[in-house]
């Protein structure tokens, strides 16, 4: 059996042109009706994301972040405009036809890591595999492959509970690999994360992005946490207000040797904090390094 599931099996990418960008979107808006009041959580947003880059999404709390992720992960759709992923429009899908496309091209990856409690974390790697129809002899095999990715062979028997905050992000970013996705969304993944954790999973980013050409999207409202990604995209009201290229980007494995080593016992996870007004600017003109 071929390693990639075939295209044709889904249908919302048949035909696709090889150069189109990865994600495509035309005047995107989000409305959330709750009877009396409308929510704009997007407000007609365009932009796209060719193959092999690396996107930070930046901006304060309720500035759209989260729901623009759920719209690239065919999590939810928009109320109006277009999306194109792969070249292939998706806005018009049932969400069945979503579920699947979801399944096949995109790996998700969350703040609260979304681990199944009493599951290992090879168990819990190989969930995608059973909805994605991977036949049976080749799930366990491939969660294995997906744990080695991030580092974690060694712990496939471990429970969540078992496993550090930083370890249960990598299980949860091997369960997003398992399907081999042509993009990794994660919508603040280090937000739960102490700051030398986070510089851990941000080199596990930057790996599979240099390695493997994977395409890589994270929220984050940390500007230590942008400056590892390539292009930064800052919202503010549903609207993109910048776009910039990360200057004076930093190397998480360089950067790593710099810090001092965690006590496990010590960890305190970090309190979410609000982005910082112009953090897009910031980045612009940071010229510090890191640590
Ligand atoms: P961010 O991730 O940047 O904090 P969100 O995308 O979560 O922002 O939210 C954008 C706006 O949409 C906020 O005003 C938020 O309250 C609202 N919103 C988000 N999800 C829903 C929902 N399911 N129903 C109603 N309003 C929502
Ligand atoms: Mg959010």
């Amino acid at each position: 059996m071929d390693e990639r599931l075939s295209t044709t099996q889904v249908p919302a990418v048949i035909g696709v042109a090889d150069k189109a960008p990865a994600i495509r979107l035309e005047n995107v808006a989000k409305t959330y009706d709750l009877g009396e009041v409308q929510v704009h959580a997007l407000r007609g947003v365009s932009l796209e994301i060719h193959a092999g880059e690396f996107v930070a999404v930046m901006g304060a709390s309720g500035s759209g972040k989260s729901t623009l992720m759920n719209i690239l992960g065919c999590l939810d759709k928009p109320t109006k405009g277009r999306y194109f992923l792969d070249g292939g429009d998706v806005s018009g899908l049932t969400k069945k036809e979503l579920a699947r496309v979801r399944s096949h091209k995109i790996g998700f990856v969350f703040q609260q890591f979304n681990l199944l409690a009493r599951t290992t974390a090879l168990e819990n790697v190989e969930l995608p595999t059973i909805y994605a129809g991977i036949p049976v002899a080749e799930r366990a095999r491939r969660a294995q492959e997906a744990l080695e990715r991030v580092g974690l062979a060694d712990r496939a028997d471990h429970f969540p509970s078992q496993l550090s905050g930083g370890q249960q992000q990598r299980v949860a970013i091997a369960r997003a690999l398992v399907n081999n996705p042509a993009i990794l969304l994660a919508d603040e993944p280090t937000g739960n994360l102490d700051s030398r954790t986070s510089v851990e999973i941000m080199e596990i980013f930057q790996k599979l992005n240099d390695e493997h050409g994977l395409t890589v999207v994270i929220v984050t409202h940390e500007p230590d946490i942008a400056q590892y990604a390539k292009r930064a995209l800052e919202f503010r009201d549903g609207r993109l207000r910048k776009d910039i290229p990360i200057q004076n980007r930093s190397i998480a494995k360089d950067v790593l040797p710099t810090l001092p080593a965690l006590d496990e016992d010590d960890v305190e996870m970090v309190a979410e904090r609000e982005a910082e007004p112009g953090a897009a600017e910031a980045l612009l003109h940071n010229t510090r390094t890191p640590g």
